[in-house]
Order: structure tokens, then C-alpha cells, then sequence
């Protein structure tokens, strides 16, 4: 009631308990003719008097004037109009099928000077609403804050569907656009025997570039010092891995230029492992030689910083117990401790394999999923030939959500988008649908 009466421009009068009708008498009693400019006649006619035109925020004049037109000239506007002034009837299922969506609020439609009103808010006519969507949205405001902005003087059925299906079209805001929520993670399957799944990264250091080759059962990384990042360097590297730790099933890398390489393609195919690759710009895929590359990194720096002996550290690291697995990536791959200055009896380098990894390593991963996904969403799937806005490229400037199509599905996440012919293969989460057929470049660059 309160809310109700705000828009009224009150004046309390104090009238003495004797001098009030009751209810019952109140409801009957008709104006007297004959005491003019009594106090109770001065309340009704000020009722009459208001014009709930007046109290619109934000409406110019001849705004209300091109809503009073085009309301008399709305089909269903009319005929809600009729009903309300000759009355609702008793039951949803007499109204015309027109109106039936204004049933629910039928208690609170007026009619003030041709303009219809839901409470204080003007009910827009049909041919309106496009242009009445186009600047509810000019600031381009997310969809909560236009909603909530239009909520508070215009009112039409369905308006937040029509106000969220709108910005879903808006380009400039499909163009910038926050980065999506996380997904689920998807875990490695733990490997059953070491060497069997590794993970291999290129990392720069104090222009030096290195080569981490990580293994998924137990963590051991090799490091070598790059000559140059080419194809046929980072193989020969590898080479002399497989030949001192066997050939591993399967090889992950990000799709740098020397992994993509038909070089590369050819060695996996001769030495007979699978080569699998993330999406670029998509590094998490491919997080084990992400954590080995930054273990890597953190201890050539130190070493570097300390004036210290490099394959030092890496041997230092490589025979130190992992948290949670009572054993040390040397002791996982190789079932022994390889020496070390620490070393106090022989005992100790003894061959011995290092138990229960299997286990530990899914318990550990479990652990870390759970923690991980407590933010995650799953995103829902993309089909081909879906428009589609993907995140900025790392070389854009401008940090544009590119318009594109979805042009082939290649994983559970991974997808190749085509923007404007040229394709991208790209992450779920750096993919949104999209509502807009195709963006208008020249409004956009306008608006910028
Ligand atoms: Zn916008």
C-alpha cells in the first residue's frame, strides 16, 4: 500500500474520530451538492485530478503523445483497453486470447488519457519495442542492469525475455565479453607403469630455451638446453630419452610449431607412439609439462641467481620424497635412489619399487578435482555450424570476442572455428554461443 501511494502527493488532515463515517456508510454516502469546498469533496476531486502520466520517470512529452498514438492504434492494447474500462470479467478463459497475458496484473492496469498503465509503469504498444529495446539498451548495461532499469517504468509481457534475446544480438557486446567460468576438470588417466604418458613443453629463460620432457606416473622431468626450437632439434632430444627410459605410449604437447610439424608427425609415426596435442592458447590441457616447466624454470633460476650448479638442483628434486606418495620421481621411474650427497647408507640404493602409485596418484587427483571444480560449470556442447564468439586472440589488441562458426567438432572441448575464413582450433571455454546471425561492423564501429 505504501508503494502503492507514492506516487500520490499526500496531505494528511487530522479529523476528530466523530466527525469520520464507518466503513459501511462511507462506501454509500454521495458527495453533498450544497457544502462546496467541504474538506471530503477537496479529497475526492484531487483523486480524479490525478494524471499518472505526470509521474512517469524519464518520458518527455511528446514521448507520451508517440505512446498515446501508437496505443490507439495497437490491436490488443485497444482491446485491453476496452476491457479494462467496461470491466474484467469473471473467469481468464472469457477474455479475448490477445490479452490473456495481462490477466495476472488485471488488478493493476489502468487507463490515464489513452495511455495504458501497469501501477506507474506505461504498458509499451507493439510497434514501440524494438525502439524502446534499443535504448533501454544504448549504454549497452549488462541484462540484469537493463532489466532492472526498464522494471521501473515500462511494461510490456514477455519484456525480459525480449531484453535478454536482444543484448544476446548485441555485437558490441558480444565483442566484449568477460572470460567464461571454468570447467569441470578433465583429468589424465592415471597411467598404470612409468613412462608409459609424458608430457613435453618448450620454456624460455633469460633468452635460453629449454625443453622439459615430464613423466605422468611419476613426475621425473628431463630437462635439456635448446639449441635452437626447431623440429628436428627437439627430437633428437627426445630420441635420447626414448633410448635411456623406452618409448612411451603416448606424447602430449601443446601445438607449437615444432609439434605440429610433419617432422614430428613422421618421428611419432616410425618410433610408434600416439601424439596428441591441446588447443592453442589453451595450456591446461596440457598442465603436467605446465607444472614440470614451472618446477624447471624455478630451479634454473635459482641456480642461476646463485651462481650454483643447475643439474644439481634438478638432481636434488628429482630424489626428494613427493608430498602424499612417500617416494621420489626417481624412485617411481627407475625403483631405485639414484646417489646423492645426502645419501647415509647403502641400504638405501637398493633397488626397490615404490608402492601403491597407482593409488596414491588417483587419490591425489581426486583431491585436486574436487577442489578444482567447487567454481566449475560444465558448458553445454556446440553443434556445427553454430555462430559463434570466440575469446581474444592473444595478439589482438583490442581484446575482441571474434564472431565465427563452429565448423568441426574435434573433442569433448575442442572445436575449430572459422572466422571470416580462416579457422581456429579453439577450447570450449573460450567459445560462447551466440544469437547474432552476423555482426553490423559498421554500427560497432560507430558506437566505439
Ligand atoms: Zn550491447
Amino acid at each position: 500500500m505504501l508503494l502503492r501511494l507514492k506516487k500520490y502527493n499526500l496531505n494528511v488532515v487530522y479529523n476528530k474520530g466523530s466527525s469520520l463515517y464507518i466503513a459501511d456508510t462511507l462506501s454509500r454516502a454521495s458527495l453533498s451538492t450544497t457544502s462546496q469546498n467541504s474538506s471530503n469533496e477537496y479529497i475526492f476531486a484531487s483523486i480524479e485530478q490525478i494524471d499518472e502520466a505526470e509521474w512517469v520517470p524519464y518520458m518527455s512529452q511528446p514521448r507520451i503523445q508517440q505512446i498515446k498514438d501508437l496505443t490507439n492504434k495497437d490491436e490488443h492494447l485497444q482491446t485491453l483497453k476496452t476491457t479494462i474500462l467496461t470491466g474484467w470479467p469473471e473467469s481468464r478463459s472469457e477474455i479475448p486470447v490477445a490479452i490473456s497475458d495481462y490477466w495476472n496484473f488485471r488488478v493493476e492496469i489502468t487507463v490515464q488519457d489513452g495511455v495504458i498503465f501497469k501501477n506507474s509503469r506505461v504498458v509499451i504498444p507493439k510497434a514501440l519495442r524494438p525502439e524502446m529495446l534499443t535504448r533501454i539498451h544504448s549504454s549497452h548495461l549488462g541484462t540484469d542492469s537493463c532489466i532492472r532499469k526498464a522494471r521501473d517504468s515500462l511494461f510490456w509481457p514477455n519484456m525480459s525475455t525480449d531484453i535478454k534475446e536482444h543484448i544476446s544480438k548485441c555485437s558490441l557486446c558480444n565483442e566484449i565479453q568477460p572470460k567464461q567460468q571454468q570447467e569441470p576438470l578433465m583429468s589424465h588417466d592415471v597411467p598404470n607403469q612409468p613412462w608409459s604418458k609424458l608430457g613435453v613443453d618448450i620454456f624460455t629463460l633469460n633468452k635460453q630455451n629449454y625443453l622439459v620432457t615430464v613423466d605422468y606416473f611419476s613426475d621425473f622431468f628431463e630437462l635439456d638446453v635448446l639449441q635452437d626450437t626447431s623440429a628436428s632439434t627437439v627430437i633428437s632430444c627426445l630420441k635420447q630419452h626414448f633410448s635411456r627410459h623406452g618409448i612411451p605410449d603416448t606424447v602430449i604437447s601443446d601445438n607449437g610449431p615444432q609439434f605440429s610439424s610433419k617432422e614430428f608427425h613422421t618421428f611419432a609415426c616410425e618410433w610408434e607412439f600416439e601424439h596428441s596435442t591441446s588447443s592453442p592458447y589453451h595450456s591446461q590441457s596440457n598442465g603436467k609439462a605446465e607444472s614440470a616447466v614451472k618446477i624447471a624454470k624455478k630451479l634454473v633460476k635459482k641456480a642461476n641467481r646463485n651462481n650454483s650448479d643447475v643439474w644439481k638442483a634438478v638432481l636434488d628434486w628429482r630424489i626428494t620424497p613427493t608430498i602424499d606418495m612417500n617416494s621420489s620421481p626417481v624412485q617411481r621411474l627407475m625403483s631405485w635412489r639414484t646417489r646423492h650427497s645426502l645419501q647415509t647408507t647403502s641400504t638405501l640404493l637398493q633397488p626397490e619399487i615404490a608402492k601403491d602409485v597407482h593409488d596414491k596418484l588417483q587419490m591425489k587427483r581426486r583431491k585436486s578435482k574436487l577442489n578444482y571444480d567447487r567454481h566449475a560449470k560444465e558448458l553445454p556442447k556446440l553443434q556445427n555450424g553454430q555462430k559463434v564468439r570466440m575469446s581474444p586472440l592473444p595478439t589482438d589488441q583490442q581484446k575482441r570476442w571474434q564472431f565465427g562458426t563452429c565448423s568441426e567438432i574435434l573433442g569433448k572441448r575442442s572445436y575449430i572455428i572459422d572466422c571470416d575464413g580462416k579457422k581456429y582450433r579453439r577450447n570450449r571455454r573460450d567459445i560462447r554461443p551466440t544469437n547474432e546471425h552476423k555482426p553490423s561492423t559498421k554500427r560497432l564501429l560507430m558506437s566505439i
